[in-house]
Formats: structure tokens, sequence, C-alpha cells
């Protein structure tokens, strides 16, 4: 069967290095076994993500050399296909309305093992009409989940898994202002583009168990999954869009995307040092095993960047 990946960003601001990282292994992974490589906008919050960043976005990719072969609807049109899904969920009977606040389920829950997220208790699961009524505002809506382990071997991570109950909860799928949520809309948009590869950040590991759950109830096939390390910053924490020196327009006037890409190699545990590469050198010998699982601090070894950051 071929390989189906996918680049899944979300167009809230330049890619970073972080996004870059992810990409790229997502790239060589796909390249490497001759498959085909989907980009998707994943822009459900429409206050963070703008069509403008979108194109910047497409530009970022295509200046690294990051190809992909087809792009499909982003996450902002694809709202009726959500809802029939969730439809189908509702008609299985999964499905509830929640009114809790923030503030109840930040008091009352305990949080997520893994992410921090809390564990919902299950409070909204019964109740009457009546009761259901007297809240009279819009509802949340929370699928059940099942009292059994959830697992799956990551090619990089390797065994993963979950009890949805102990370490997650019911969870919801569409927010009390009617957005669907990122769990149900990555499951339907991979499923329907016939997605069969995975790639992306560790901190998106907790969510596969989830993720699985929704696509075992709608009928799409479990995707192999590779979650790739985090770069973190000198002081440990994960690289995020508030590293602004470390975004690509940063980072392309300062230097070549040969030296970007034997950076991004070096820590990908590709190439011993971070010598100039291009991606055809390191397609032809991508093998996962190189590949850590442990995230990678780059700081120090970009260390010239501390003194610019001063400028
Ligand atoms: N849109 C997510 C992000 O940019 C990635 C989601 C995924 O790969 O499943 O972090
Ligand atoms: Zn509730």
């Amino acid at each position: 069967m071929k390989t189906v990946g996918r680049f899944a960003p979300t167009p809230s601001g330049r890619m970073h290095l972080g996004n870059l990282f992810s990409a790229l292994l997502a790239w060589l992974s796909v390249r490497a076994q001759d498959g085909e490589l989907i980009l998707r906008m994943e822009d459900l919050d429409t206050q963070r993500t703008s069509p403008a960043y979108a194109d910047q976005l497409r530009r970022d990719l295509a200046w690294l050399g990051l190809t992909w072969d087809r792009e499909t609807a982003p996450q902002s049109s694809r709202t009726e296909r959500y809802t029939e899904q969730f439809r189908r969920l509702e008609e299985m009977g999964l499905l509830y309305p929640c009114y809790c606040t923030r503030s109840r389920l930040r008091s009352v829950n305990a949080p997520h093992a893994a992410d921090g997220v809390y564990v919902y208790d299950g409070h909204c699961r019964n109740l009457t009409p009546e009761a259901r009524a007297a809240y009279g505002r819009a509802p949340a809506w929370r699928i059940r989940v099942p009292e059994r382990e959830i697992a799956l071997t990551d090619g990089l991570q390797g065994f993963y898994s979950e009890l949805l109950t102990r370490d997650c909860g019911d969870f919801i799928l569409r927010r009390a202002d009617g957005v669907f949520v990122y769990q149900l809309a990555v499951v339907v948009d991979d499923g329907d583009a016939g997605v069969t590869e995975v790639v992306r950040g560790r901190d998106l590991l907790s969510s596969a168990p989830r993720q699985m759950y929704l696509q075992e109830l709608l009928g799409y096939g479990h995707p192999r999954y590779y979650h790739v390390p985090m770069l973190l910053s000198h002081d440990g924490r994960r690289l995020s869009k508030r590293d602004g020196d470390l975004d690509l327009d940063a980072l392309s006037r300062r230097m070549s995307r040969e030296a970007l890409l034997g950076w991004l190699a070096f820590w990908a545990g590709i190439q011993k040092t971070p010598r100039p590469t291009d991606l055809e050198t390191l397609r032809e010998t991508f093998d996962w095993s190189k590949i850590p699982r442990q995230d990678v601090c780059i700081r120090e070894t970009m260390g010239e960047k501390e003194e610019r950051n001063g400028q």
C-alpha cells in the first residue's frame, strides 16, 4: 500500500524551528518510501489563524524544498463534513451535552497524567432533560469513552497506551460556540484523505489514543504514528512562536537553506555535525533508527544566536 503522509500546520505565524523539524521528518519519511504527501491547513481557530499566514507557510515549506503533492481543504471549510461525522457518533448514542464551566472543570478534575489537561469526571453524563434545560445556555458536546486500554506502537516512541476513562475521561468534540475540536477534525481529515502515516511532535502522543478511538468508531483505519522529539531552548522550554528569532523569517536571513537543513539533520541524528546539506542527500540516507526519541536542546548548539539576540 502506498504511504500517504501529511503536513498539518496551524497557520498562526511563521514556521519556527520546531515545526520545520517535524515537517522535515515527515517529508523525509514519505519521500524515502516514494509515498504521497498532503498539505492541510489546521485553521479551526479562526481568531488565531489567517489565510495570509497560510500563504506564508506554503512559501516557508517551499523555500526549504519541502514539496507536497496536493493540498486538501482547510479545516475552516470542513464544518459540514465534521457535522456529518458528529451526527453519526450522536446516532451511536455516544454524545452528550456538557454545561460545565471552565472554573468547575479546573477545580474538580484531576490533571491528565500526560499533558496536564484535566480528566473529566463525567458530571454531565446523566443529566435529566430538566436539568439540561435549567442551564439555559448552549452546551459543549462530549463523547463517552470506553473502559478499555487503547494502545499503539509508535514508530519512534514505542509502546504507548491509555485507559481513556482513567487518563482523559469523556472528551469534548464540539465546543459551546459550535466549533469542532482538533481531535475530531484531525481524524476526519486524515481519514478522508487516506493518510497512512502521521509524523508530528511528541507533545501529541497523548492525543493518539483518543484519535484512535474516533477512528475505530468512524470506520477509518489507524495510521502509523511517529511522534518526534521536540526542540527545546537552553532553559528546557519548548520552542514556540514566541521565539521570534527562530522563525523562518529570521533564520532565512542569517543562513542558507543548506545550512539550516544541516542543523536540522544534526539535531535529528541524521548526521554527526551540522554541516550544510541538501534534501536529496538526506532522503537517500534517511532511516528512522537514527532519530532520537528524547527532546533535543538546541540553543547551546546554535550558540552564536545568543549574541545576536543582544544586538
Ligand atoms: N496542527 C497541529 C500543529 O500545528 C498538528 C496536528 C497533527 O499533526 O495532528 O501543531
Ligand atoms: Zn459537564
